[in-house]
């Protein structure tokens, strides 16, 4: 999974490219570089049934991001205003940025 796996990491705003939230905007809350998924801030949210304990738990259900394949997502470039291709760039401090192939901004905080 090396290569755009690595792209992605957390914080990063994505947009959803497929599936049924095509389009949608939000943060990455966790990468999962092993399974080459992520989870996003209140998308593919999915419905959890919980067990009370019989105590202090309540049975209900709760809602939790389900993780989805980083090929569903692309980075989201705030310029573009849209999810986009990126490139690598070294600047001259040595520090390896990604930017926006369409338009260039540095979409690292550096
Ligand atoms: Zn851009």
């Amino acid at each position: 999974m090396a290569g755009r796996g690595t792209k992605l990491k957390k914080d990063d705003i994505v947009q959803v490219i497929s599936g049924k939230e095509k389009g949608k905007k939000g943060k990455v809350l966790a990468f999962y570089p092993d399974e080459g998924r992520i989870t996003v801030e209140k998308l593919n949210m999915l419905k959890k049934h919980t067990k009370g304990d019989g105590k202090s738990r309540q049975p209900g259900i709760v809602e939790q991001e389900g993780k989805m394949h980083i090929s569903n997502v692309m980075l989201a470039c705030d310029k573009c205003g849209k999810g986009v291709r990126v490139k690598r760039k070294q600047l001259e401090d040595g520090k390896r940025v990604r930017i926006c192939q369409k338009c260039g901004e540095v979409m690292d905080r550096v």
